[in-house]
């Protein structure tokens, strides 16, 4: 199989670099066939190429059985038709990624900030408030005067049934609980429709228990107790927003690993950003990236069933369990190495030398 990897913008590139001391142990240790490749996107390929995203990268990912993409400086990108192009915005929606699946979980040996838990937020990711991605053609985004804004959100029933469907299937391999959450009190139309597209689902799937519950209240209910919950589903935005509190409860933002998925491809992806502020310090946990690129390995096995990536990915899992119990871990969830330190050690913890 074939991997295509894009470093990406702050942080990325040190932390990819962790990932792939990584992936090739697990390469040598679970014997797998797989040809990892790289490639630029974002600050680098705009100097470079004059656009932060090549069309032929597009070819390639296509080609490719999976993608890992570093963080990008999204923040930076804001003219498309200067070659500005948010590279997490063009491979969701040129590759059809529309579920994004954020597992979080507590760690023995981290303080667990809010009580153990272990849940994974199902986040619908090709529609929403993603102003840049919604329509076919333009942006939902409008300037109306100098002082007034209009943000359009665009919610169908096609995304959400297929975005539920991913939630019931991953939680019948686990608690068989869904929580919905939404804001259709307010949002009557749109998120009212995101509900009645989870109750069809929820039909084909009679053993799961299925919970609906507002945006807002959620936030304090995670608060109170993250343990309640199994698989959560939820609208772009909303995913996005919670999935970095449930990651920051977990221990650090740097544990929120994330895999973007459609039909027939998908991608690794950090659930943070490129994070400037400690870009080039070797301080940068690298877990996230590390445990997306496992959800990848994993997601490549099931599809191509190639036995060997789902024990990979496992076992990537595993190791970094063993590493933060043994506090062979960066700065942001108590340890003292650095970035690539942390890598290293995890690589000889998988082994496969
Ligand atoms: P961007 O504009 O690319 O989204 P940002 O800094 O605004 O970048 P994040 O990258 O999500 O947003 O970072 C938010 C905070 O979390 C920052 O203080 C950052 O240093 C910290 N952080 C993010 N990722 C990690 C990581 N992997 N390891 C340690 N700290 C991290």
């Amino acid at each position: 199989m074939r991997l295509l990897v894009l470093a990406g913008d702050g942080i990325g590139p040190e932390i990819t670099a962790a990932t792939l001391v990584v992936l090739n142990a697990a390469v040598r240790r679970f014997r797998l066939d797989l040809d990892i490749e790289e490639d630029v996107v974002g600050h680098q390929s705009l100097k470079q190429f004059g656009t932060t995203v090549r069309a032929d990268i597009l070819d390639r990912a296509r080609a490719a059985d999976g993608l890992i993409l570093g963080p990008a400086a999204t923040f930076d990108f804001k003219d498309a038709e200067k070659g500005e192009i948010n590279p997490s915005m063009y491979f969701r929606k040129n590759l059809d990624l529309f579920a994004n699946i954020r597992p979080s979980r507590t760690y023995p040996g981290l303080p667990a900030k809010l009580g153990q838990f272990d849940l994974v937020i199902a986040r619908e990711n090709t529609e929403g408030f993603y102003a840049d991605r919604n329509m076919a053609q333009g942006n939902a985004e409008m300037l109306v005067t100098e002082d007034v804004a209009i943000s359009l959100r665009r919610i169908t029933r096609n995304a959400s049934a297929r975005i539920a469907r991913v939630a019931f299937e991953l939680t019948s391999a686990r608690k068989k609980h869904i929580t919905v959450v939404h804001k259709a009190n307010v949002l009557k139309l749109g998120d009212g429709m995101f509900i009645e597209e989870c109750r069809k689902v929820a039909r084909e799937f009679p053993d799961v228990a299925v919970d609906e519950i507002i945006v807002d209240a959620m936030m304090a209910h995670l608060v109170r107790n993250p343990a309640r919950f199994d698989v959560i589903v939820t609208t772009n935005m909303f995913g996005d927003i919670i999935s970095d509190m449930t990651a920051e409860a977990s221990g650090s933002l740097g544990l929120g690993g994330s895999l973007n998925q459609g039909a027939d491809h998908a991608m690794a992806q950090a659930s943070h950003g490129s994070a400037p502020d400690i870009a080039g310090k070797n301080l940068a946990n690298p877990f996230s990236l590390i445990l997306s690129a496992a959800l990848l390995l994993g997601w490549m096995g099931r599809k191509r069933a190639a036995p060997g990536f789902v024990e990979a990915a496992a076992g990537i899992e595993r190791g970094i369990v063993q590493a933060i119990a043994a506090g062979e871990i960066t700065r942001d969830i108590g340890g003292r190495l650095g970035t690539k330190e942390t890598g290293e050690a995890l690589a000889a913890r998988i082994g496969g030398a």
